[in-house]
């Protein structure tokens, strides 16, 4: 499957979503489960879960911004990419935003003095700040609006 990047840049933009299902009975039986819609590059899954009633996407692309431009063309909300609402890129949990004083002793000082802004992921306790690499997805997000 291969769609790591993608399933992580969903999440900064706020969409529940599941990866690291491997057996496509299993991906199938989630998504009918939980109303959600599947997101594939493989036609043979596509073509099974459609049958057994699944809502399917099937990307054609192989990049990460061919295949959020495909999900763009297709009506998928790509609201302005925004930390508070944002789900935590490695485990789909919410993220809040927490005080300098929370995160002092969790992370680098030279972060802790650098940065004001600093989110949690209320389910793995991930701390994230706007750093290098949330400036990079920016500037793709910029990239993909034009
Ligand atoms: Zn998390």
């Amino acid at each position: 499957m291969m769609l790591g990047r993608l399933a992580r840049w969903l999440r900064l933009y706020g969409h529940d979503t599941l990866y690291g299902v491997e057996d496509d009975d299993e991906i199938i039986r989630v998504a009918l489960r939980e109303g959600r819609i599947i997101l594939t590059r493989d036609s043979g899954l596509a073509e099974r879960a459609k049958k057994l009633g699944a809502e399917v996407f099937l990307l054609s692309s192989n990049s990460l911004e061919g295949q959020v431009k495909e999900l763009m063309a297709s009506g998928v909300e790509f609201s302005e990419l925004f930390p508070a609402s944002a789900r935590c890129p490695k485990c789909n949990g919410p993220i809040k935003r927490v005080s300098k004083e929370e995160i002092r002793e969790k992370v680098p000082e030279a972060v802790y003095w650098k940065y004001d802004e600093f989110y949690v992921c209320t389910k793995c306790g991930q701390i994230y700040w706007p750093g290098r690499q949330w400036r990079e997805m920016v500037k793709m997000d910029r990239r993909l609006r034009d």
